[in-house]
Parts: C-alpha cells; sequence; structure tokens
C-alpha cells in the first residue's frame, strides 16, 4: 500500500503554526519536537483562566478539554480512552506499569539492545531487589531486534517482554507486531516504550498486541514538556497493581478499605500540569488531524533523504540500522567529536543532538561507538532545510 505523504498546503499550514521555524532549523525533534502555536495558545489559556478564576475552578470550566486529552490519546493508539491514564512523562509511566507486575525470584524478562536507559536500570534495581533475570535479544542481521531469538528464548519463568519500538539513539523501528504475535503465542505480559513512535509513526495497539505501552507530551507529539501517557489494557488490569495509589487511583471507603478506581485511572495521580494535560491533548488530536499515516510517511521519507545526502560527504559514517527507519539519523564525522558537530551547526541555528554510550550501554560501545550526532526529522521540516544542513555540516571551515 503507497500511503500518500502530506500535501504541499499541509507543510506550509504546519510550518505557519509552528513559530520557531522562522528563526531556526529544529532537527531535535527527537528531544522535544519545536512547539505549536495552537498548542501553546491552550496552555496558555488555561493557565490565564487558572490565574482569573482559580486553578480548581479553572480546572472544572475547562473538563471538557481536559478530558479531551484522553480521547485524542485513545484515538491515536486505537484503545478506549478508559485505558489511558494521564502521568508526568514517559518515565513515570513505563515505571507505573513495571513495578506494578509482582515479580517473584527467578522470574525472567526479554528486552532488547534499542530498551531505554531508565527502563533499563529499572529492570537492573528490579534484578537486585527481586531476584529477576534479563534475558537481554541481541539484533538480527539487519540490525531489528530478533525475533527467532527472542522466542527461543522465552522459557516458563518469562514474565514479560518489554520492548523499545524506536530507541532513543538510531534511525531503527523494531518490529513490534511480530513481538507482539509470539507474546500472544505464549500469553506473556508485553510493555511497549512508544516514546518516540508515538507522533512519529503510525501504529495501533490491537495490531502490536501490547498490553502496556507508555509515551512523552514532547517529543514526536509536539506537546508540552512535564506531560506523558500510559495505555494498560483492561484485559491486564487485574495482574497491574499500581505500585502508588492516591485519592486519585483509588476511593477510601471506611477507616480499613479502599478501593482501586476503575480501569486506567488507578495508574494516575491526582494533581497534576492540567494546562500540559490539555495542550498534549490539542497536540494529539492536531496531529489526527492531518493524519499519522501521512505525517509518518513523510518523517520516514525525510530521514531516508538525509541519510541519502549525508552519504554522499567523505568523512560521515551514519549509523542507523534496522530493517525499517524512521526520522531518527544518527551520524559521526571523522576528526570530530560529536559535541563538536553539534556545536557547529548550533552556530549556524541548526539544531541537533548527540547520544552517549552512557546512555545506550548495550548498543553503542558494541559498534564501537562512544557518541553519535542524532538529527531528528518531523513533519514540518523540509527538503530545503535538509540541504542547508548537509551544506553546513561540509563546510567545516566556518
Ligand atoms: C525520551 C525517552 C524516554 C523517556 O521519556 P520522558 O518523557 O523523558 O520520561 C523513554 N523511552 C525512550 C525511547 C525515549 O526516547
Amino acid at each position: 500500500m503507497i500511503v500518500p505523504s502530506l500535501s504541499q498546503n499541509d507543510i506550509d499550514l504546519m510550518r505557519a503554526d509552528t513559530p520557531g521555524v522562522n528563526k531556526l532549523i529544529h532537527f531535535n525533534n527527537a528531544g522535544t519536537g519545536l512547539a505549536l502555536a495552537p498548542v501553546l495558545d491552550a496552555v496558555k489559556k488555561h493557565l490565564d483562566l487558572e490565574a482569573t478564576l482559580g486553578g480548581y475552578e479553572a480546572a472544572h470550566a475547562a473538563s471538557a478539554d481536559y478530558n479531551s486529552f484522553y480521547t485524542s490519546i485513545a484515538a491515536l493508539i486505537g484503545s478506549t480512552p478508559a485505558e489511558i491514564a494521564y502521568v508526568e512523562n514517559a518515565t513515570r509511566a513505563w515505571d507505573m506499569a513495571f513495578y506494578g507486575i509482582d515479580f517473584r525470584e527467578g522470574d525472567r524478562v526479554i528486552t532488547g539492545r534499542a530498551e531505554y536507559v531508565s527502563n533499563y536500570v529499572a529492570l537492573l534495581q528490579m534484578k537486585r531487589r527481586k531476584g529477576i533475570e534479563i534475558d537481554l535479544i541481541d539484533d538480527d542481521e539487519t540490525g531489528q531486534i530478533d525475533t527467532k531469538a527472542l522466542e527461543a528464548a522465552i522459557t516458563p519463568k518469562t514474565r514479560l517482554i518489554a520492548l523499545t519500538h524506536i530507541p532513543t539513539f538510531s534511525g531503527l523501528i523494531n518490529p513490534a507486531e511480530e513481538v507482539g504475535a509470539i507474546a500472544a503465542k505464549h500469553k506473556l505480559l508485553y510493555l511497549l516504550d512508544a516514546c518516540q513512535s508515538a507522533g512519529q509513526i503510525p501504529f495501533n495497539v490491537n495490531d502490536i498486541g501490547c498490553h502496556m505501552l507508555s509515551g512523552t507530551g514532547r517529543k514526536y507529539l509536539r506537546g508540552p514538556r512535564g506531560t506523558g501517557f500510559l495505555y494498560v489494557s483492561d484485559a491486564v488490569l487485574d495482574q497491574i497493581e499500581p505500585p502508588f495509589v492516591d485519592l486519585q487511583a483509588s476511593e477510601w471507603l471506611d477507616e480499613n478499605t479502599y478501593r482501586l478506581a476503575p480501569h486506567a485511572k488507578r495508574f494516575e495521580t491526582w494533581e497534576r500540569f492540567v494546562a500540559g494535560q490539555i495542550g498534549l491533548g490539542v497536540a494529539t488530536s492536531y496531529a489526527i488531524g492531518f493524519g499519522m499515516e501521512r505525517i509518518g510517511a513523510r518523517i520516514c521519507a525525510l530521514g531516508a533523504q538525509m541519510r541519502t545526502e549525508l552519504a554522499t560527504l567523505p568523512g560521515v559514517s551514519i549509523h542507523d540500522k534496522g530493517q525499517r527507519k524512521g526520522g531518527i539519523v544518527t551520524f559521526t564525522v571523522d576528526g570530530e567529536t560529536p559535541d563538536t558537530t553539534k556545536a557547529r551547526l548550533a552556530k549556524h541555528q541548526i539544531n541537533v543532538s548527540t547520544s552517549q554510550a552512557s546512555s545506550a550501554r548495550i548498543d553503542l560501545p558494541l559498534r564501537d561507538l562512544d557518541a553519535v550526532v542524532r538529527a531528528s526529522l518531523h513533519a514540518f521540516n523540509t527538503e530545503d532545510e535538509i540541504e542547508l544542513f548537509v551544506r553546513t555540516l561540509a563546510s567545516k571551515a566556518i
């Protein structure tokens, strides 16, 4: 199936809604997506409402906007709104699911080389605390998680598959659906870190077959910082005990009893950045309005264009792996550290980031890399911006 990409008109509209594009070239969307005017407006409007009405009163007055966060995220990932929890970032969202599993000594967790640093450290903590074992699955020859090796690693002690859909340090898109089919066949819990994929590529939790999924607001979804979400399927609700409960997550019935809130609400906390939640709802429905299929097609096409153009530069090595690649492009320049490359581009108002081995201990060192430059493209970026970036990169003298 050929997915139509965004039209020039769509791209012009997106750029008109992105004030920052007039001042810089933003290729750090895997860090934070460049702010969207409608999101900024919604956040500011709510902060003003809090100032004029009072915070609780403002939340009450804006309850429709506030609730549209749940319907928007549900529409994005194909769940029901009740299966969505608002969480302040993707790390805590993932934690609420992971630490909610009642691990016993000897339980095994399967994961891969794309796993996010904070997730992996949590696995190590659970190993120290409860004596779980980590089965780290290697890449296949294309660089994605080796699904055959993954299936072969399953034992009667396996409790969970924890996979990162798109790593923070590479263009790779992991085969989340294939892993889901294996999880279903062996009746295993499946937790997907969709922090970089939410807003970057289209996906659906029913097609993937994950039971839990975490995402952040500020990256490819272009929501406010300090916002995130967790999906927990109703099908596994009784297997995940929220590691913390409060008055939002539960109802206090009498001196000795409480009852957990229905559905994914039990993974929430009461106090939150209400303006941020509203903003993330707006950002998500903005993406849905253009269509995730089309946004994803454009981001992947821009990523491919950047790799093609970088490949023509002498002394530049591209480090993305995987059968399927998205809008994150990683590379190094001979004779220059990634930090120097980043600083040199910054002088020309071009934002890129770097990924360090200290955040990718089970990936970059294996490829003899201490660090890589990361240019992460979004649908509002243009072919011309890529060309200017490549020219700037090539002219080392400047
Ligand atoms: C950024 C990132 C996270 C953490 O997201 P926060 O919102 O900063 O907690 C988790 N996983 C991946 C793959 C990421 O890129």
